[in-house]
């Protein structure tokens, strides 16, 4: 039975789902979940990421761990973590460019946070060169300084989307439209947790994601404790405001609801709610990846790897660099938020 139906079969017993079950049955169901059963990256995939775009991506952000890194006094051994890591290529840049700075190689226990087996697979093979652990959740992190690192990760963490009605809210839910799944709306409730949300109009939808503050939460208690630094690189804003639940299928955008477990789901990440989820450590600016990429010297990099190609290989090397740090491409939907303990400096390319 495919998902579709399944998930109609669902409802029709137990009733409308909320927008959060539905992406976690899409994304993770053990047999027909869209990053379980298949790998989702590059042209022949459904969409691709930094990391895939240019090795000049990983580079950078090897290198400005491995100076937070001697910036905190090179702990040995340390913790280098991956969350999401998709198919191991912005570790294995990580390794490479932070592998110059001596000891840092040596110093790192690779541990990659992936809930997809086959992408697991996929990163063993990617890092086969190094001693890898793979762990399902952060909290079998290891109780160590930290360096860590999450790009496309926490947009894909299933969110929940509330519609303001007057004093309350209604949750939207994912229920049957005669044959075919369609959104409704769920009875008004008082939620205490969007009484910040003044500024949200009648009509207007907030997203929660429940599942990013615990996740944060971890990170932050092993930083705040053991040193370290955190850096999640997504798509998002301070503050989450409207609808942007959104399906991706070879690279083209599609009704969230058409092709369950077949599409990409994402959804723009709230960084406010990340910072206040580690209230003990200091966080940076949230700054755009172009801006970041800029400030740690990607385009030095990129004459330096332009001066060694021709043709169609110089073309692609020009675009990447331009995809990545465009303001009409990547440059500024993506931000950076970078997370350091108390009294310690914030990574390279980033303000507080
Ligand atoms: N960071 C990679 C891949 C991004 S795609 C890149 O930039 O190319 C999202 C990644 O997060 C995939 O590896 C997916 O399998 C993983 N993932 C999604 N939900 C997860 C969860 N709840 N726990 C662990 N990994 C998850």
């Amino acid at each position: 039975m495919s998902l579709a139906s399944r998930l109609k079969a669902r409802i029709a017993q137990t009733g409308p789902m909320s927008v959060s079950d539905y992406m976690a049955e899409c994304l993770l169901h053990p047999e027909h979940g869209y990053y379980t059963t298949r790998d989702p990256l590059g042209a022949a995939g459904d969409f691709t990421t930094a990391p895939e775009i240019s090795q000049m991506f990983g580079e950078l952000i090897g290198l400005a761990l491995a100076q937070a890194w001697l910036d905190q006094g090179a702990p040995a051994p340390f913790t280098l973590a991956e969350l999401g890591p998709g198919r191991g290529t912005l570790m294995a840049d990580i390794l490479r460019a932070a592998g110059a700075v001596p000891g840092f190689g040596a110093a790192a226990r690779v541990h990659l946070v992936e809930a997809s087996p086959s992408l697991r697979q996929q990163q063993a093979a990617r890092l086969a060169d190094i001693t890898v652990t793979h762990v399902a959740d952060v909290g079998d992190l290891p109780q160590a300084p930290l360096f860590l690192v999450a790009n496309e990760f926490f947009d894909a963490l299933p969110i929940r989307q509330f519609v303001r009605d007057g004093a309350v809210w209604r949750e939207r839910l994912v229920g049957l439209d005669g044959a075919r799944l369609g959104f409704g709306l769920g009875p008004p409730q008082a939620l205490p947790e969007l009484a910040h949300r003044s500024d949200v109009g009648d009509g207007g939808v907030v997203e929660l994601c429940p599942a990013a503050a615990p996740i944060m939460a971890e990170i932050a208690g092993r930083i705040a404790g053991h040193g370290g630094a955190a850096l999640v690189i997504d798509y998002g804003d301070w503050r989450s405001l409207g609808d942007t639940l959104q399906a991706v299928r070879r690279h083209q955008p599609e009704d969230p609801l058409a092709n369950p477990g077949e599409a990409d789901l994402t959804a723009h990440v709230d960084f406010e709610a990340l910072a206040q989820a580690a209230p003990g450590l200091v966080c940076s600016r949230l700054t755009p990846q172009g801006v970041f990429l800029e400030r740690l010297g990607i385009t030095p990099r990129a004459q330096k790897l332009a001066a060694g190609l021709t043709g169609a290989a110089l073309e692609t090397h020009i675009a990447a660099h331009r995809r990545l740090t465009h303001p009409d491409e990547m440059g500024t939907l993506f931000k950076v938020l970078a997370f350091v303990g108390q009294g310690v400096p914030m990574l390279p390319g980033l303000d507080r």
